[in-house]
């Protein structure tokens, strides 16, 4: 991930970072709750007391979903730690307070990681290949992995990191002047600055760009039917298929991220699945295959699955990278499994990298590194057999 500079976003079409009206929220109170209230700040970090600014700051806004408790404190509903915050208190996440028993976001409209990405980076395979994503991030993540790649931004508060002024009609205007036809909510986790993501969202939907949700999954189902109505397309991180492994490795808890994939199929949402190849906590081939058979009964065989290579980073920094030959292995396993697109991520040249249809087993797409080099489709079908290949692509919803 790239921080992008001031000149370069200048160079992007950003030359005017121009705040203006925040759109507002209606405050909406939780009622009756599909998830397990009380989460898992146990294993999760920790609250940070007395750590609220004194007054909201300029680009606080209110909680789209929370509860007001007795003494004024509050119960943020928009992921599984439920975070109970007194007044004064910040969240696990850090991107929350209460400041005099109001729950506030303080990352509305403060992203701190801009760039135009190809789509194939985030990754999205099957989801029109060869555009380009506007893609963005605030500080705030409601997991702690060891390995994180962007720990400088998720695991900061957002006065700590250097960001921009940008809110939602800008944000979607930058779009349009990239000529991004999507906007992907990256980088960090977007559930954490989900009322920043939801406006823009909106907004991005009714002008006819495509909303990209990259996330650990770590969503309540009320705020993830919400963001369903205005998502395109998502790529969502299994990060361990073991409920030991995710509390120790990522301090979460699986079975929510089993329910947002659950969720994501049910409405129809094109999404594909990525799985971090960790040495030492998920590089087990009997936990490789039990997740793919729970894909296939809970999800079916055409989500596409991204087996992704391990550098050392943050607190994982002496471990060596995943060895190449664990993830060939691994993409063979999950095929033979049953699951039909299933590729390898981080080598820059393996066939893991390429689409193969999965009827005549054709080339339909060569990738070298992010860059498309061959594209057999022909709309949403294989050029030699057509057969329809799962996905959203070229010239499909616009
Ligand atoms: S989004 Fe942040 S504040 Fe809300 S429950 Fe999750 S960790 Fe806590």
């Amino acid at each position: 991930m790239k921080k992008i500079n001031r000149r370069r976003f200048i160079m992007c079409g950003g030359a005017a970072l121009v705040s203006s009206t925040m759109p507002a929220h209606a405050f909406w109170p939780l009622t009756g709750r599909e998830d397990e209230p009380g989460g898992s700040a146990d294993i999760t970090g920790k609250i940070f007391k007395g750590d609220a600014p004194e007054k909201p700051w300029k680009w606080s806004h209110e909680g789209f979903l929370y509860d007001k408790l007795p003494k004024s404190r509050v119960m943020c509903g928009i992921c599984p730690h439920r975070c109970v915050l007194a007044p004064g208190d910040r969240s696990i996440c850090r991107s929350k307070v209460n400041i005099d028993g109001i729950l506030y976001s303080l990352t509305y409209g403060n992203p701190c990681s801009i760039n135009i990405d190809p789509i194939e980076k985030k990754p999205l395979y099957h989801f029109k290949p060869r555009s380009r994503a506007f893609s963005l991030a605030t500080t705030g993540c409601n997991f702690r992995c060891l390995n994180c790649q962007n720990w400088e931004i998720s695991q900061a508060k957002p006065h700590e990191v250097r960001h921009y002024e940008l809110f939602p009609p800008d944000v979607v205007k930058k779009a349009r002047q990239a000529k991004a036809i999507s906007i992907a909510y990256t980088y960090s986790e977007a559930v954490t600055y989900f009322e920043y993501m939801i406006d823009i969202a909106r907004l991005a939907r009714e002008q006819g760009l495509h909303n990209l949700w990259i996330s650990n999954g770590y969503i309540n189902r009320k705020p993830l039917l919400e963001l369903c109505k205005v998502l395109d397309a998502a790529n969502v991180n299994l990060k361990a298929y073991s409920d030991a492994i995710s509390r120790k490795l990522n301090g979460g808890r699986l079975e929510p991220v089993l329910n947002t994939f659950r969720t994501l199929h049910e409405k129809g949402i094109h999404f594909e699945m990525t799985n971090l190849v960790v040495p030492g906590y998920v590089d087990d081939p009997d936990l490789v295959k039990r997740m793919c058979a729970w894909i296939l009964k809970d999800l079916g065989p055409d989500h596409p699955l991204h087996f992704l290579r391990f550098f050392p980073k943050y607190k994982l920094d002496r471990l060596p990278p995943t060895p190449i030959s664990t993830l060939i292995r691994f993409r063979k396993l999950a095929m033979q499994e049953g699951i039909r697109y299933v590729y390898t991520g981080n080598i820059p040249v393996y066939e893991g990298n390429n689409t193969y249809c999965h009827n005549c087993k054709k080339l339909l797409i060569e990738r070298k590194g992010y860059l498309v080099k061959t594209y057999n489709m022909t709309g949403n079908q294989c050029r030699f057999c057509k057969t329809v290949i799962p996905g959203v692509w070229e010239g499909e919803g616009d």
